[in-house]
């Protein structure tokens, strides 16, 4: 269905701003966001996505620190990004971030199963779309993912 990221985004700023400013964490959304085309996709599947990336965001990003959504689009495609100023990922990690049960902390101390990233990406392949990841120890990290525009 064709739907609004505006609106989404504003929900979810809502729903996970008051959890992420008990930790002293800032939800910030794009600031271009009403201008952005409308996507098209499971709005639900879209937001579970989104839930599980800015649950990781919040879990792994110290006290202090900002977790930003943006959008950029082209004729064809969107992308979503989201952004954080956390702990990153290192090189030797990132291929397998998105594998079943793959947890950085192999002493899983963090609480977690594994399965978030794995699940987000599965959700998008059902739908045509693509996630990937970049990041820098120490620094943070930003997961991106792909939309179909809904407007052509
Ligand atoms: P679950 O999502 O099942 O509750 P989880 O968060 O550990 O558990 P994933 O969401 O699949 O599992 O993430 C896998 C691992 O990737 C995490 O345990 C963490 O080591 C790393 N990771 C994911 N997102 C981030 C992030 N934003 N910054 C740093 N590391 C991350
Ligand atoms: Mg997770």
């Amino acid at each position: 269905e064709v739907f609004s990221l505006a609106v989404l985004f504003q929900e979810l700023s809502a729903k996970y701003g008051p959890q992420a400013k008990e930790r002293d964490l800032s939800l910030v959304l794009p600031d271009k966001i009403h201008d952005c085309p409308p996507a098209l996709g499971d709005p639900d599947r879209i937001e579970q996505v989104l839930i599980i990336l800015i649950d990781n965001a919040i879990k792994f990003t110290p006290a202090g620190g900002r977790i930003e959504l943006q959008v950029d689009w082209n004729d064809s495609q969107i992308r979503v990004h989201v952004r954080d100023t956390g702990i990153g990922i290192a090189p030797s990690d990132i291929k397998s971030v998105f594998d079943r049960f793959y947890k950085v902390d192999k002493a899983h101390q963090q609480p977690g199963t594994g399965l978030g990233l794995s699940i987000a990406r599965e959700l998008l392949q059902l739908m045509g779309q693509s996630i990937s990841v970049s990041s820098k120890e120490g620094q943070g990290t930003v997961f991106t993912f792909t939309l179909s525009r809904g407007d052509h």
